[in-house]
C-alpha cells in the first residue's frame, strides 16, 4: 500500500531549533469535549479526545470528513466560534518554548486570558488552512498581510535598529496600536525616517520569510494581491505567514486538498523540509491515510467525534487494530490493484445529536456484537505507543461477558 503518487523527501539538515527535549511534550490534549448547541439537540462533535504531540514530531489526525478533526485543530486556538460551539470538557495543555526557558510549564489553551491567547496564536502555534483562497484577504497586498505578524509578535526586533530612546509614538506603530492621528503626525520629520525605516525592516522580514518557502521574487509577490496568484503560491505565503515567527506548533489542517497533485507533492515537501530545519512540531490533519503514511511519525485515527486507534506510523500499518483504520487502509487506492471500482466503506460517518453509549462504528463495522451497540469501548494500550478503543481488543471478563459475547476480529493486515 505504499503511496504511488507523492514521494516526500527530507533533505534538510538536523535542526537549529532552540526547543526542548526532542520527545518532551509539546501538547497534551485530554478528555477535549467539543459541542454545538443546535435546534435537534446537541452535536457531539469532539467527544472525549486524548493525544500527546511531542517536540519536533509529525503527528497525524486522520479521519473521514465530520470526524471531529478540523475542529479538534481549531480549538487549540480557539477558533471555534461560540456560541452556537461550546468548549463542554477536557483541557489542552501547551509548553511554549519561551515559557519554558523563563522556568514556566504549561497553559492550559482552553482557559487562558485573551490576551495571553492572542500572543501564543500566531506565534507560538500556527495554522495553515485547508483553502488558501478563503484565507487570505482579498483586499490586502501580500506584503501587507505578512508584515502583521511581524507588527504583532516581533514588535521589538522592528524598533532595534532604531537605537534607543524610540518616541512612544514611534513604539506604537510598531505594534500597530496607531491612531488616525498618530499615524498623520508620524507623516511628519523627523519622525518621517524613523517610520520608513522601520517599515523597510518589516518589508526585510517578509520578503526573508517568503524566500524561506522558495517563492520566486519575493519582492513582486509583496506587492501582489491574492488573486494574482496560482493556488500553490497561495499556500506558500499562509506557510510563510505561519513560520515567520519560528512557532513551537504548526496545525495544517489539510493543506493541500485544494492543489493539484503536483503543486501537493512540492507544498509537502516544503512542509517537511522546513519542520525539520526550524524543529517545529506538525499536527497533520487529513483524510488521506496514505500521505499520512508518508510524513507522519505517528498517527491519531478519529472516528465519530474518538480517537479510536493511535500509533507509531510504522505500527500502526503493520497492524492496524480498529475495524475502521483497517477499512481506511483497505480504501487506499494502489498501482497494482486491479481497475474498476474503489474500494470504499459502506453507510457514513453517524449523527452526533445526544449520542448513547454504544461503539459509533457499530452501523458500518461487519463484526458489530450486541455489546458493541450498548457500550462504549475503553481506549486500551496494545504496547506502549499502540493503543485502540474497540471491544475486539478488551477483555469480556472485565466487561462482565463470556468470550464469544464480544467480537472475534479477523488477524491484521500484515
Ligand atoms: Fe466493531 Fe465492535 Fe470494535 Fe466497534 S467495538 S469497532 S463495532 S468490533
Amino acid at each position: 500500500m505504499k503511496q504511488d503518487l507523492i514521494q516526500v523527501t527530507s533533505t534538510a539538515s538536523a535542526g537549529t531549533s532552540t526547543h526542548r527535549a526532542t520527545g518532551a511534550l509539546v501538547a497534551s490534549v485530554r478528555d477535549l469535549s467539543v459541542h454545538f448547541d443546535t435546534k435537534a439537540g446537541s452535536v457531539h462533535a469532539v467527544d472525549g479526545v486524548s493525544f500527546d504531540i511531542r517536540d519536533g514530531e509529525t503527528l497525524g489526525l486522520v479521519g473521514e470528513t465530520g470526524c471531529g478533526k478540523s475542529v479538534t485543530a481549531r480549538s487549540f486556538l480557539r477558533l471555534v466560534a461560540t456560541p452556537p460551539g461550546i468548549y463542554a470538557g477536557g483541557r489542552i495543555d501547551f509548553w511554549s518554548s519561551e515559557a519554558q526557558e523563563a522556568g514556566g510549564g504549561p497553559v492550559n489553551l482552553l482557559t487562558i486570558a485573551d490576551d495571553e491567547m492572542l500572543e501564543i496564536r500566531g506565534n507560538r502555534i500556527a495554522m495553515i488552512f485547508q483553502d488558501p483562497s478563503k484565507a487570505l484577504n482579498p483586499a490586502l497586498s501580500i506584503g501587507d498581510q505578512l508584515a502583521e505578524v511581524f507588527f504583532q509578535h516581533r514588535s521589538n526586533e522592528l524598533l532595534a535598529p532604531l537605537g534607543p530612546n524610540v518616541p512612544m509614538i514611534v513604539r506604537r506603530a510598531a505594534r500597530q496600536e496607531s491612531g488616525q492621528f498618530e499615524r498623520i503626525v508620524l507623516q511628519l520629520p523627523p519622525l518621517r525616517s524613523k517610520a520608513a525605516k522601520m517599515r523597510a525592516q518589516v518589508d526585510d522580514l517578509v520578503a526573508g520569510a517568503l524566500a524561506e518557502t522558495q517563492i520566486p521574487n519575493p519582492r513582486r509577490i509583496m506587492a501582489s494581491y491574492p488573486h494574482e496568484l496560482s493556488g500553490g503560491m497561495k499556500q506558500r505565503v499562509l506557510i510563510a505567514q505561519a513560520l515567520a515567527c519560528n512557532p513551537d506548533l504548526l496545525i495544517a489542517d489539510e493543506p493541500t486538498t485544494a492543489l493539484d497533485v503536483t503543486i501537493q507533492a512540492r507544498i509537502l515537501n516544503l512542509i517537511a523540509e522546513l519542520q525539520q530545519r526550524l524543529g517545529t512540531s506538525v499536527l497533520y490533519i487529513s483524510h488521506d491515510l496514505s500521505l499520512v503514511r508518508e510524513i507522519c511519525d505517528r498517527v491519531a485515527v478519529m472516528y465519530a467525534g474518538r480517537i479510536v486507534e493511535t500509533g507509531r506510523t510504522v505500527d500502526l500499518f503493520r497492524q492496524p487494530l480498529h475495524p475502521y483504520t483497517r477499512s481506511l487502509m483497505s480504501a487506499i487506492p494502489s498501482s497494482t490493484s486491479e481497475r474498476g471500482r474503489l474500494a470504499a466503506i459502506a453507510g457514513t460517518v453517524p449523527e452526533l445529536i445526544d449520542p448513547q453509549p454504544s461503539c459509533r462504528f457499530h452501523s458500518r463495522c461487519p463484526y458489530a456484537l450486541e455489546v458493541c451497540r450498548e457500550v462504549d469501548p475503553r481506549f486500551l494500550r496494545h504496547d506502549v505507543d499502540h493503543g485502540v478503543a474497540c471491544h475486539g481488543h478488551d477483555d469480556p471478563t472485565d466487561l462482565g461477558l463470556r468470550p464469544g459475547d464480544v467480537p472475534t476480529l479477523e488477524p491484521a493486515i500484515q
